[in-house]
């Protein structure tokens, strides 16, 4: 076990303070459901405790979404403890239907859904040139690729106006597969191999898990951007019109709390329109359900903190604004009664 681990538990153990935080307690209710009773769940494997299905569903029921981590007043790091102990025990070959499935679809498909389509299918509506190099790449992601194709259209069209290209044979970034506790090496040599092929020194995402990932878990050999930097950096050249709507904006947490963007995506929308804050927002906004592979392991609970999430859009907002295709789809499944919009589609009605 890794002394960050033990660290972590042993902090935990008297502690419990992130129990009013974590919104997958709130919702389930037993301890084992939060950081604490995790971690602590962590550390019985290591000391030998069986691996049944509550241990399974102890540790794979976490978003992820960094919560308890940034509250914590002993600077303990539960999302590190449990990814690691996933890891460890996907090793083992212990591990849900769900995380296997997932997995396989993965590594078979080169996407997290399993699709065997073409990839690039959504070029067929966009109309502009693709070049050959350039120094930046927009990685569109695999929910982006085959659920919101307007969505990357969109994005797509406004990026290519400046030294953006896109990958000519992407595959999934490897997020879902390292979050649930798999080794990605392969699709990594991949996208690298690919990026170099085009030249490109940077990676655009619009999705916070790929950013996340692109950042954590990629060589530095490449710089990452979220898609809302970049267009918050070419604002002046974009001539945004003003657009009479006002919108709330929901920060996805593995780009907010986790990697700290919360300025941009606000500056992106107030050029354009005013911006109404959800009740929790910035490093305090609470997950849409989506993360850390609950969504797929875990519909029912996700949804049910989708639900939770929506309670909290403000009054007299025209649209709920997100910065990531995992979030969009938690929220829309989850019943949003305000329309859901990229943060891109945004922009580009302000272009026309
Ligand atoms: S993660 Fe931090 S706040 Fe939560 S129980 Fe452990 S020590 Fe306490
Ligand atoms: S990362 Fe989020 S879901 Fe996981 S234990 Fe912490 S607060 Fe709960």
């Amino acid at each position: 076990m890794l002394d960050l681990d033990l660290r972590s538990i042993l902090k935990c153990v008297r502690c419990g303070a992130c129990r009013s935080v974590c919104p997958v307690l709130e919702e389930v209710g037993w301890e084992s459901a939060g950081a604490r009773g995790r971690i602590l769940v962590a550390h019985g494997i290591s000391q030998g405790l069986d691996v049944d299905a509550d241990v399974l569903e102890s540790l794979n029921t976490c978003m992820t979404c960094g919560m308890c981590k940034q509250m914590c007043p002993a600077g303990a790091n539960p999302t590190y403890v449990i990814e690691n102990t996933r890891r460890q025990l996907v090793m083992r070959g212990e591990m849900t239907e769900a995380q296997r499935k997932l997995n396989e679809r993965i590594m078979e498909s080169g996407n997290s859904l399993g699709e065997v389509s073409d990839r690039r299918s959504w070029l067929s509506e966009y109309k502009g040139e693709i070049k050959e190099t350039a120094g930046y790449v927009y990685f569109v992601g695999c929910l982006g690729a085959y659920r919101y194709p307007e969505s990357v259209v969109a994005t797509f069209d406004v990026l290519s106006r400046f030294d953006v290209t896109i990958l000519p044979d992407e595959i999934c970034c490897g997020s879902p597969l390292i979050r649930t506790g798999f080794d990605v090496d392969e699709l990594i040599a991949h996208n690298i191999e690919q990026m170099r092929k085009v030249g490109a020194h940077t990676f655009i995402t619009s999705c916070a898990g790929c950013h996340n990932t692109l950042i954590q878990s990629y060589p530095d050999e490449f710089e990452v951007m979220h898609v809302s930097e970049f267009l918050e950096q070419h604002l002046p050249e974009l001539q945004l019109r003003r657009l009479k709507l006002t919108v709330t904006y929901h920060d996805a947490c593995h780009l907010g709390r986790c990697r700290g963007v919360f300025d941009a995506p606000r500056r992106v929308i107030e050029a354009v329109c005013d911006l109404k804050e959800m009740k929790t927002n910035r490093e305090n906004a609470r997950c849409c359900g989506g993360g850390g592979g609950v969504r797929t392991g875990y519909p029912d609970l996700s949804l049910a903190l989708a639900k939770k999430r929506l309670e909290e859009i403000p009054d007299g907002v025209d649209y709920l604004i997100t910065s990531c295709p995992l979030c969009t789809k938690n929220l829309i499944e989850g019943g949003s009664d305000t329309d859901v919009l990229d943060l891109v589609e945004l922009v580009r009605l302000a272009i026309e």
